[in-house]
């Protein structure tokens, strides 16, 4: 790993510490000169940093089979990135969010480049393997999805967006299972209550159903009502041959969560949809 730098000594040291422990070509971290990425289109900024997509001139390192016991090491093709830039230039904010990307996603960072003109340094990492024409094109980025109707690099992102239950507790905690969602069907979101209707108290029977389920922790949540969720279910739809997204009005059940639970000055009810 010799004739490259980063410009800056403590960039090299971390990339360098990552080379020295590598144990196989294919996982070793590299500095990627900015010109071997082109194709820039930024895909959207985040509180400190800027998401594109790219292309890798040099590809993924790969190792070919050449005969049964003969092995070399290769690159793939130039090949789709994903690049995030850090708009700071304090070194040891990007030192510290590479190695969370490093324990978090091991072996889908590529390396650390570097823009030019701004002098703000960015992470090479992995774009989804799995973009296929079959899962229908992502309306925000332009490419395959990753699966059916669903981009895991945009998606999950554009749910946490455009919504607020005004309860900060509460919307951190739905918007951290939605940024970890990976399909479109398994995402939870927050109702407003307005989207139900035909509300039932269900009190004279939510004994027997708290007895179903005892070996469930349902001590937190009360079971009061089963209501009609008019916006529905999230489903996913085959027409003619290409798939879309759907919802298909649903009858679900409401629990109470106490309010305790969540914070002592919150009003408001919570509707968990089964
Ligand atoms: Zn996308």
């Amino acid at each position: 790993m010799h004739g490259w730098t980063s410009g800056d000594r403590k960039i090299n040291n971390i990339i360098k510490n990552f080379q020295r422990n590598a144990t196989k070509y294919e996982e070793v971290i590299e500095w990627i000169p900015s010109e071997k990425l082109i194709n820039l289109k930024k895909i959207r900024e985040e509180s400190e940093i800027i998401i594109f997509t790219a292309t890798w001139v040099d590809g993924i390192r790969t190792i070919n089979k050449i005969s049964n016991e003969k092995y070399e090491k290769s690159r793939s093709e130039q090949c789709g990135v994903i690049l995030i830039l850090y708009g700071t230039k304090k070194i040891n904010f990007v030192i510290k969010e590479f190695k969370k990307h490093m324990q978090q996603k091991k072996n889908s960072v590529y390396g650390i480049s570097k823009d030019m003109e701004t002098n703000h340094y960015i992470i090479v990492t992995q774009d989804e393997s799995m973009r296929r024409a079959s899962n229908g094109k992502c309306t925000n980025c332009d490419r395959y999805n990753t699966s059916l109707v669903w981009c895991q690099l945009c998606d999950p992102w554009r749910e946490t967006q455009g919504w607020t239950n005004e309860n900060k507790v509460i919307d951190v905690l739905i918007k951290g299972f939605q940024i970890n969602a990976t399909g479109y069907e398994n995402v939870i979101e927050w109702i407003p209550f307005d989207e139900l209707s035909n509300i039932i108290d269900i009190q004279n029977i939510k004994k027997e159903l708290n007895n179903e389920r005892s070996h469930l922790e349902t001590k937190e949540l009360d079971l009061v009502s089963r209501a009609t969720w008019k916006k529905g279910i999230r489903t996913v739809k085959c027409e003619s041959g290409n798939y879309k997204r759907s919802r298909t009005a649903s009858y679900v059940n409401l629990m109470e969560l106490q309010k305790k639970k969540i914070d002592k000055n919150d009003q408001g009810n919570i509707e968990y949809m089964e």
